[in-house]
Parts: structure tokens; sequence; C-alpha cells
């Protein structure tokens, strides 16, 4: 049974808040977690333009917040600056920022492709230096700002196959640290989170594939394979890790900064 995350007063509500990535998954869920409370948000990442705008219209409905769309790619830097810039114009400001874009390729380091190395890094890395970067003079200028970087455990342990993807997210953690000591004597925060498996579309097709490759019903591969170095074995909830977002963004976390916060059903207590 999926857990639920607990209701909690609007702390947060009328800020303006930047989810990157927020078409699907766990960016999703952030950013329905953020609207719950009260937060408008620009959302980004692909998909098809009516679906998107499905997705828009319903969040903006349900909660009663604004919510607009940037079609920027993580993987350009003037896509970045121009979706920063755009938001802080449709808002009026922009208070949070959820570096949440990524991607995943899996292969051995011997054989894994260029053009593939080089977007993974873009994406799931720079992306969020870019990002960063251009919100930074506007958060100062506000006096207040929350950075969310959406790393992996993978950004503290490594599993094989997955240079890239390991590179990124310990590029990601030296990043957060980095900027947090940078703004630590402003009201801006930068931390991390460290989500284990998180059920999303991208981990439930890794669910179909693998019961395909190992000719084992779903549930075993779930345990066995996807799950095997997930100690609760149970997927964490997209919400789950909106709820950790929304405690970072609270005054009750004032004083966290340049920290990383794992969500990983005991995956990093081995
Ligand atoms: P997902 O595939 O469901 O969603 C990824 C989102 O990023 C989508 O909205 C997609 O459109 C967007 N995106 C991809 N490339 C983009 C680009 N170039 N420009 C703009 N948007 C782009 O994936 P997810 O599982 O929700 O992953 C979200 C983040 O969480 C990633 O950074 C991932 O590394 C991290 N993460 C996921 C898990 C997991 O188990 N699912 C675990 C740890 C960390």
């Amino acid at each position: 049974m999926p857990t639920q995350t607990v209701e909690t007063p609007q702390i947060l509500r009328g800020k303006n808040a930047l989810v990157t990535g927020s078409t699907s998954g766990i960016g999703l869920g952030i950013a329905r977690v953020l609207a719950k409370e009260g937060v408008n948000l620009t959302l980004n990442g692909f998909g098809k333009a009516e679906e998107i705008e499905e997705l828009r219209r319903i969040l903006s409905a349900e909660y009663g917040v604004k919510v607009t769309y940037s079609p920027a790619d993580m993987s350009k830097p003037s896509d970045i600056r121009e979706m920063i810039s755009t938001s802080i114009r449709d808002h009026g400001s922009l208070d949070i920022l959820v570096n949440n874009a990524g991607i995943q390729h899996v292969s051995t380091v011997e054989e894994f492709p260029e053009e593939k190395w080089n977007a993974i890094l873009a994406i799931n890395l720079s992306s969020n230096f870019h990002a960063i970067k251009a919100v930074v003079p506007h958060m100062k200028e506000r006096g207040w700002g929350r950075i969310l970087n959406i790393a992996s455990v993978h950004g503290l342990v490594a599993s094989p196959f997955k240079s890239a993807y390991v590179a990124a997210k310990h590029g990601v953690l030296g990043l957060t640290k980095s900027v947090a000591l940078e703004l630590a004597d402003t009201a801006i925060t930068c931390n991390a989170i460290c989500p284990g498996y998180v059920r999303t579309p991208l981990v439930e097709n890794q669910i179909e594939q693998q019961a395909e490759a190992h000719k084992l019903p779903r549930e075993r591969v779930i345990r066995e394979v996807i799950l095997a170095a997930q100690p609760k074995k149970q997927f964490i909830e997209t919400e789950q890790i909106g709820a950790m977002v929304q405690f970072l963004c609270s005054p009750n976390a004032d004083a966290i900064t340049g920290s990383s916060f794992t969500v990983d059903g005991g995956w990093t207590a081995r």
C-alpha cells in the first residue's frame, strides 16, 4: 500500500516555483505537492502539447494556483536562461527552483556512447548549474530563495553500467555544497534530495523490460531485480519526494543548507 503524505497548513502559499522535468514522474509529484500548498508553478519538460496543456489546466483549476509551462530543453543553456527570465516575468518572482529533469542510459563504460555521456552530463548536472546561475541574482535581490537539486542515491554510491549517471549525480552533490557555502550569508538555501527507486513511468518501463529479459513475473522482478538494493522492498512514491521538497522550503528548514537527504528505503544504510 502506498503511504499517504500528511496534510500541513499552506505556509508556502503565494510563492512561485519552477520545477524542471515536471511533465512526468518525480517532477510532476513535486509540482502537485507544491500546487496543493498554494504555490504557483512553472512546469517544464517534454510531452504531447495537448497533454501538457491539460495537465497545466487541471493543476491550476484543482489547486487555485497560477500554472505556466516552459518547453525549454535542459541540454541547452540559452533555453534555461530564457525559461528562468520568462518564469520571473510571468509570475513576478521565482522563489523556489527545483532542478529535477534527468535521463538515464545503461551500458558498460567501454561501450558507453559519447553522445549519451554528454547528454547525461548536460541534462543531469550542467542544467542545474545554468539554472542556479540564472536565478541567484534574482533571489539575492528578493532576499529569499530555495534551491532543491534532485540527485539520487547514485549521488552517494555507485552501480555498475551507470557511469555517466553516477558521475553526474555525484557532481550534483558537489555543486549543491559549493552553492550553499557561497550563499550561506543570505536567506537562500541549496540542498539535494537523493531518492532510491521511485515509482515513475521510467521505472515502470524497466519492470516490463526486465520481466521479459529474465522471463520472470512482474512481482519477482520488482523484489529480486529492481528493488534488490532497497531493503524496504517498496517503491518510494513521487509525492514523498514532494513532501521532502515542501519541508526544505518551509521556515523550519531555514538552517539547512548544503545538505543531501536520502529517501531511499534504507539503500545507503548497508
Ligand atoms: P521521468 O522520465 O519520469 O521524468 C523526467 C522528466 O524530465 C520528464 O518530464 C521529461 O520530459 C524531462 N526531461 C528529460 N529530458 C529533458 C530535457 N532535455 N529538457 C527538459 N526536460 C527533460 O523520470 P523520473 O524518474 O521522474 O526522474 C526525475 C529525476 O529524478 C531525474 O533527475 C532522475 O535522475 C531522478 N531520480 C529518479 C529515480 C527513480 O527511481 N525514478 C531515483 C533517483 C533519482
